[in-house]
């Protein structure tokens, strides 16, 4: 393949929330190669193993690439387009709402999903069905975390900017394996705090 028909593309990581940048190099059908963007804020060039490997999970992961309608519960799932998979999801989701009521529908959404799909959730579960039964990791998660940092530390507030670490002269790290969860991060803070 020529290099020519090699397109790279900058993205962010799909993992945790440190965001880190990243370089997607692609033919247009696969990604071939992850790199750090060494020009992102976030981690200049640097990715820990599950942003390195992040190729894999879009190349041979074993996911599905189609959707799978299971007409009946005791039925095996069929292979479907997914346009079908959508109108028979809507039927179904509109014969509930018809017989049942708006509250006869929950849905449980992920904090994981980009703001742009937590929005569009939001306008269907609120705007459309009618139900307040929207729920998702993030709030489940962010209450506890919201309510911890308000008794101990008399406030909740977004994070500051990750060029505080830079310049901060105390890390408090509390009931975190920063070198696990947020491992870019981590490196940033040990950086600074070999500086000191
Ligand atoms: S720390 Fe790792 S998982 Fe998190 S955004 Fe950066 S590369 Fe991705």
């Amino acid at each position: 393949m020529s290099e020519l028909s090699i397109k790279s593309v900058k993205t962010v990581c799909p993992y945790c929330g440190v965001g880190c940048g990243m370089v997607l190099d692609t033919d247009g059908q696969k990604v071939l190669k992850v790199t750090g963007d060494k020009k992102h804020p976030a981690n200049f060039g640097r990715l820990c193993t599950k942003g390195q490997t992040s190729a894999q999970v879009l190349t041979n992961s074993g996911r599905m690439e189609s959707a799978f309608v299971r007409n009946d519960r005791s039925h095996q799932p069929v292979k479907t387009s997914i346009a079908q998979a959508i109108s028979y999801t809507a039927k179904r989701l509109r014969d509930i709402l018809d017989q049942h009521g708006p509250d006869a529908i929950s849905f449980y959404v992920s904090g994981q999903m980009s703001i742009e799909s937590q929005y569009l959730a939001n306008k269907l579960a609120k705007g459309f069905v009618r139900t307040n039964n929207i729920e998702s990791n993030s709030r489940l998660c962010m209450a506890s975390a919201g309510a911890g940092y308000k008794l101990s530390l008399g406030s909740d507030a977004p994070p500051g900017s990750y060029q505080d670490f830079d310049h901060t002269h105390l890390f408090l790290v509390m009931g975190s394996n920063m070198a696990d969860c947020h491992p870019i991060l981590y490196l940033r803070m040990m950086d600074r705090v070999k500086a000191e």
